[in-house]
């Protein structure tokens, strides 16, 4: 297995002295020098081959004993030298302090095609950071977060990305619910991928224990490395880099938007700087559209980070990186006019991002209201958004009286339709069709445009779930097909049409399907 090694993070930044794999704060470092806990029975269960080749290995490589152990922390690569990264981070609106890589250790980082890439391991063990934890990952949670980063990837949502899924071959004992019934699991690692694991809550800690020092030694490392394009380090470049990092926050949230992700806990040490959907955990998929859901039970009361709230809460995390950064900024005017622009952007975006979704292409003023309305009509009766949009494609102009039938798939109880809710879809689908009218494309144009935006194959929640039941009884056949079907969301791949269909009644209340918690 050959790799082009160049660590920048370890060579770059200020290390933890202390070698001890204690947990403790860490003060005045970027990150601490771990090794990865031997694990007793290692095997692999799936390997990217695409992730593969972005860091020039072969499937060749991917079958060797040392890939194996290496990508489970059992050998540590010749001139390597494994790391967890400081950071703090606001959960669930309150300042938490330290928290960092508790159970994940960067391994590296792989040059390859001009890109540079840190390779993850998640459940490696403990490290400094672990507070209270193991270190440790379950083999449901690892399938769900393999799963769908490379789902997200190939719906076109920014994300970090995931090389292999593995047995530990060790037991790791986890109380699912968090009502005092712990069962053990069967131990599991993921490694991912990302140009960078840098969060908000790395710049938050520095600037909680007001150490600028360092804040500044971090903050330029992250311009040099990864927004090079902004120019040398200087205070104006600061603002620009925040500027940036609000803009790609919001692209990725109205990518989630677009697609029916909720990510389910958006704490700020869960916020990538680099704008990518980051750490899989309780997340979900909408089935029902609905702006209140949210998978994650242990949000059950609040639902901070419901489906609706998600640009507010990407909002309200960019103001605490705002505060993060001010000390190096001092330009508060400059700085709310980056949080305002989000606030009138994420207006026109939003917009922009579902005129996509029903197809239209000029922009008339009525639109805001016209899909309001839909959205208020989604939410009458239970209706499955990826249907419901898919299925819209096939709509007719010239017959808007068929619209109901053509979206009937969608909706989860048909008996709920009362005649009034019917006479409302039907005179929203005259508007549709009226609107339609004033387009310059046809019919089928149109639906292609829409296939290209309303994916017709997502990571269900029940269909996770049914790839984990298998693999836990040592059938890994669902992760691959689910795997390969993800691949091409927006193709109608007949031969796989039976995950083209509603979340099936047995699994709308049960774990892990609908209910998920941080248990992981
Ligand atoms: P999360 O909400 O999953 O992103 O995790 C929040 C923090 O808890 C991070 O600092 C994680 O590294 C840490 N953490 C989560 N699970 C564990 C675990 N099993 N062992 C140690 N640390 C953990
Ligand atoms: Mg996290």
């Amino acid at each position: 297995m050959k790799l082009n090694i160049k660590d920048k993070f370890t060579t770059q930044l200020p290390a933890d002295p202390n070698m001890e794999n204690s947990r403790r704060q860490v003060t005045e470092a970027c990150f601490s020098y771990v090794t990865p806990k031997q694990t007793s029975n290692p095997q692999l269960i799936h390997v990217s081959p695409e992730m593969l080749l972005k860091l020039g290995l072969t499937e060749v490589d991917a079958k060797s004993d040392e890939f194996l152990k290496v990508m489970t922390g059992n050998r540590v690569l010749e001139n390597t030298t494994p790391y967890a990264m400081c950071y703090g981070g606001h959960q669930f609106g309150n300042w938490a302090g330290q928290l960092g890589d508790g159970r994940a250790i960067n391994l590296f980082e792989v040059e390859h095609e001009n890109k540079s890439w840190v390779v993850q391991l998640k459940g490696a063990g403990e490290t400094p950071y672990s507070r209270s934890g193991d270190g440790l990952a379950v083999l449901r949670s690892s399938i769900r977060e393999y799963l769908c980063s490379e789902a997200m990837y190939y719906l076109g949502v920014p994300t970090t990305r995931a090389l292999s899924l593995a047995l530990t071959g060790d037991q790791v004992l986890r109380d699912v619910m968090y009502n005092g019934n712990p069962a053990y699991e069967k131990g599991a690692i993921v490694s991912r991928l990302s140009p960078s694991f840098l969060r908000f809550g790395s710049y938050e800690i520095f600037a909680a224990r007001q150490d600028h020092k360092n804040l500044k030694v971090l903050l330029d490392f992250t311009i040099n490395q990864h927004f090079s394009h902004l120019g040398k380090p200087s205070k104006d470049t600061y603002l620009q880099f925040f500027a940036e990092v609000s803009e790609r926050t919001l692209e990725m949230i109205i990518h989630w938007q677009r697609v029916g992700f909720v990510h389910g806990v958006l704490n700020t040490d869960n916020m990538s700087i680099l704008g990518l959907t980051i750490d899989y955990g309780p997340y979900g998929w909408l089935e029902g559209f609905d702006f209140g859901w949210t998978p994650n039970t242990t949000d059950r009361q609040n639902k901070r980070y419901r489906y609706g709230n998600q640009p507010n809460m990407g909002l309200w995390n960019l103001y605490q990186l705002a505060n993060a950064l001010f000390p190096l900024i001092e330009d508060a005017k400059a700085m709310e006019a980056v949080l305002e622009k989000y606030t009138t952007d994420f207006e026109l975006q939003s917009l922009k991002m579902m005129r996509s979704k029903l197809g239209l292409q000029s922009e008339v003023k009525s639109d805001q209201l016209f899909i309001q309305d839909l959205e208020d009509l989604l939410q009458l009766t239970e209706t499955d958004m990826t249907i419901f949009f898919r299925n819209l494609g096939d709509f007719n102009k010239d017959e808007a009286s068929e619209g109901l039938t053509i979206i009937n798939e969608a909706f989860y109880n048909i008996t709920e339709l009362s005649d009034t809710i019917r006479q409302q879809w039907n005179a929203w689908f005259d508007r549709y069709a009226e609107r339609l009218q004033t387009e310059s494309i046809s019919d089928s144009q149109r639906k292609s445009q829409m296939n290209a935006v309303n994916p017709k194959y997502v990571l269900r929640n029940y269909m996770a779930q049914l790839a984990i039941d298998k693999a836990d009884q040592g059938d890994y056949t669902l992760i691959d097909e689910l795997f390969q079907l993800l691949k091409k969301p927006y193709e109608d791949q007949p031969e796989h049409q039976k995950w083209f269909a509603k979340r099936p009644e047995w699994a709308r209340h049960k774990v892990g399907s609908s209910m998920l918690s941080c248990s992981s």
